[in-house]
């Protein structure tokens, strides 16, 4: 395991908890525990053993680096906690997404259902509010969250949202990219948010 480079130690990982999802996601989300892995950075995730989650924890565990799962007392067993591995249960989604927040240095978000999408909105609001400039990238094989970069953009023009808050992420379509894009640090810089629109 090579030792991780500058600020980046923890990545938190946002993505699908089901196990239906296209193998090739699957597939991709243990790629990407690997490839922390080899880094030498910390995986820091919803703490379950399902879906891209499991796949992701599973293989970054296997390839010898380190995994943290954050999981609330009453998902323990619906998302088949990885309990092997080092893990935190907690009371509360909010405690989760708030322990999640903090013991990461910056984030990547796979694909995933409702619940990665209220993770990563919850992320980029509070990056709109100027409260962190972590920086955020997005896996999206063949545009998978290009509907959801068009809903933004779509309050953009509406003037509800600030044109800056589009340069807050990074988009990548292939595992190997996303380590490099998150070490290129916050997207948009640290340009403040807060003072637009309002
Ligand atoms: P999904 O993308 O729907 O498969 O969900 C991915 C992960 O997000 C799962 O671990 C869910 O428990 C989690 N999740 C769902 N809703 C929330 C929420 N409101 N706050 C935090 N995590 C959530």
């Amino acid at each position: 395991m090579a030792p991780a480079r500058g600020n980046l130690q923890s990545v938190c990982v946002f993505c699908g908890s089901s196990d239906a999802a296209d193998p090739a996601y699957l597939r991709a989300a243990a790629e990407f525990g690997r490839a922390l892995a080899e880094a030498g950075l910390r995986l820091v995730y919803g703490g379950g053993g399902v879906g891209l989650m499991g796949a992701a924890a599973r293989a970054a565990d296997q390839a010898g680096g380190r995994v943290l799962g954050i999981i609330p007392d009453f998902l323990v067993g619906k998302e088949r906690a990885l309990e092997s591995i080092e893990h935190v249960v907690v009371t509360s989604m909010h405690q989760r997404k708030q322990m999640l927040f903090e013991e990461a240095d910056g984030f990547v978000v796979l694909p995933g259902g409702v619940g990665t999408l209220e993770e990563v909105i919850e992320l980029l609001s509070w990056r709109r509010l100027d409260l962190h400039t972590k920086p955020v990238v997005f896996y999206s094989p063949d545009n998978f969250w290009g509907p959801l970069f068009e809903l933004f953009q779509h309050t953009v023009d509406a003037r509800l949202t600030p044109p800056e808050f589009m340069g807050a992420w990074a988009v990548v379509d292939r595992i190997e990219a996303i380590l490099p894009a998150l070490h290129a640090g916050p997207s948009a810089g640290s340009s403040p948010m807060l003072a637009s629109l309002t």
